[in-house]
């Protein structure tokens, strides 16, 4: 998202200060929200699947949880609030795509964005608060990583944007393409794709999650071995190691080859089909001899690229290439034999979760936010 984009959208009311008493009923772990039903005589077990079900439909007030006894349902009230993440900036666009900033108990904030097309619900999450992988275009990295998010939270980030949807809308996709790298936090990433995937979670098919990855080859084989028919991306960016080394610093202790032979072992025990992503920076990695370099690596490889234009991030250098040398480096790799296709653009928002709104929300609201390099 970029800042232009920022100040065109409205921003919906800001939540206010939460009162310290109140936990957050999701972020609570079972010992204690099973100590809370047994201290008032309840069966934890029975209330916690009620309330689950009520968030997973979207309904996160406990008073309208009506096969809750009125009574149960004014303590959950009085003790509680749905979500330890509190929304401190929700934003629309006219496109229809939302974006939250969501804030946990540590002040630690992250984006989650909602995207409307044709039919499909897209949510972007982040794994990662900050992200530790200093990719030189990205706003996630710009102060390095500053914790792994925990199970919970992601999950929150899919219930938070599930409560945001209007009558018929489900959420049918996930691109776990916000901030942080999703592969530096598996164990904590999996269990929450997993939930989302369940038919008594979310029930969103695991072939409508893509994870995206800079391209760290254990953790990908490890993805690989969880069985589960996620549909990986990986953030290629160059076609040589001497340019990703200097667009993707961590490329440099682990090398192309590497990367692309894990993304070629997950192809063969998941089935599915590899994206590679390529971020297009004018000047940079979008001339047509890279074009030509990318399909020599490919070729052979069932594979598909997803072509990204550069997106400004205030204070990076970087610019968009022109309509023109979009086109040309996409039919250059077609012509190359690589099926190749230009993310769209919808609006200029749709990047959104690059870390850029918390960045800017920093600048714009100082005295809810805390400042920028903490
Ligand atoms: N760490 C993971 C996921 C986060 S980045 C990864 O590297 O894949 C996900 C995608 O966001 C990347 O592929 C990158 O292309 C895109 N992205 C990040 N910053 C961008 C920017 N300024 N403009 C356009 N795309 C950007």
């Amino acid at each position: 998202m970029n800042e232009n984009s920022l100040s065109k959208m409205p921003t919906l009311p800001v939540v206010g200060e939460r009162p310290p008493i109140l936990q957050g009923f999701f972020g609570q772990t079972e010992i204690e929200q099973d100590s809370f039903f047994k201290a008032l005589g309840e069966r934890p077990s029975l209330r916690i699947k009620q309330i689950h079900r009520w968030m997973i439909q979207g309904e996160t007030d406990f008073l309208q949880m009506t096969d809750i006894p009125a009574g149960l349902r004014r303590k959950l009230a009085e003790n509680f609030v749905p979500f330890s993440s509190q929304i401190l900036l929700h934003s629309k666009a006219t496109d229809e795509t939302e974006k939250l900033l969501l804030e946990f108990p540590d002040k630690k904030q992250i984006e989650t964005v909602l995207m409307r097309e044709e039919g499909r619900a897209t949510v972007c999450l982040s794994t990662q608060v900050g992200c530790g992988m200093g990719c030189v275009f990205c706003a996630s990295g710009l102060e390095g990583v500053q914790r792994n998010l925990e199970t919970h939270e992601i999950q929150e980030e899919l219930l938070q944007i599930r409560a945001l949807l209007k009558a018929g809308e489900r959420i049918s996709h996930i691109v776990v393409m916000g901030m942080g790298e999703p592969l530096a936090n598996l164990e904590r990433l999996l269990p929450a794709l997993d939930w989302a995937n369940a038919a008594s979670g979310l029930g969103i098919s695991a072939r409508n999650i893509t994870i995206s990855t800079v391209g760290l080859p254990k953790k990908i084989i490890e993805l690989a071995s969880h069985k589960k028919p996620y549909h990986l991306a990986v953030s290629l960016h160059a076609p040589t190691d001497l340019l990703r080394n200097q667009i993707v610093p961590m490329n440099e202790k682990v090398g192309m080859q590497e990367v692309l032979n894990a993304a070629q072992q997950y192809q063969e025990i998941s089935g599915r089909q590899v994206t590679y992503e390529y971020i297009l920076i004018a000047g940079i990695n979008d001339q047509a001899h890279h074009a030509r370099e990318l399909a020599r690596i490919l070729s052979g490889r069932q594979s598909h690229v997803n072509l990204i234009p550069f997106n400004p991030v205030k204070g990076l250098p970087w610019q968009r290439p022109e309509e023109d040398s979009i086109d040309l480096f996409r039919d250059t790799l077609r012509q190359g034999g690589v099926s190749a296709t230009v993310r769209k653009r919808k609006g200029a928002d749709i990047d959104a979760a690059c870390g850029q709104l918390r960045r800017e929300a920093a600048r714009a609201l100082p005295g809810v936010l805390k400042p920028l390099g903490v």
